[in-house]
Formats: structure tokens, sequence, C-alpha cells
């Protein structure tokens, strides 16, 4: 039996061959990747932080959205 892959930042289930072929595995998304990248960089899987999971991720994605727009502006 194979175990449903699931993206380790927003914990949606991948299917295995969107999975398999996905230039983001094991994420769901070029954004999940990039999420987990970023908490790497800052150290912050070793924090504890008092905020919930969910605001972690907003707060991140606003920061990382914040980096990318510059790069991303027209
Ligand atoms: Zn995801």
């Amino acid at each position: 039996m194979i175990r449903p892959q699931t993206c380790p930042i927003c914990g949606k289930e991948l299917a295995p061959e969107a999975a398999a072929e996905s230039p983001h595995f094991p994420f769901c998304s070029e954004r999940c990747r990039l999420v987990d990248l970023y908490r790497w960089s800052e150290g912050q899987y070793a924090i504890v932080d008092p905020l919930t999971p969910e605001q972690q991720l907003e707060a991140e994605m606003e920061r990382l959205e914040n980096e990318l727009g510059e790069a991303d502006e027209v």
C-alpha cells in the first residue's frame, strides 16, 4: 500500500503521480517549498514560538510575499 504523501508545510495530500512529477516535491507548491527554505534559513524550526502554526505560516507568507514581491514587480 502506498502511503499518501502530504506537504510538510500545509499538510495537503499529494497524489502519488503528481508528487512524482512535481518539481516542488515533497511540497505541494513553489510557495510551500519556499516557506520551508525560508524557515530553515531563519532557524525558526529551533525556536519555540507562541504563535499557532497557522499564524506562524501566515506571518511567514507575508514576509515571503514582500521579498518575492520586490523581485516580481513589473
Ligand atoms: Zn503545501
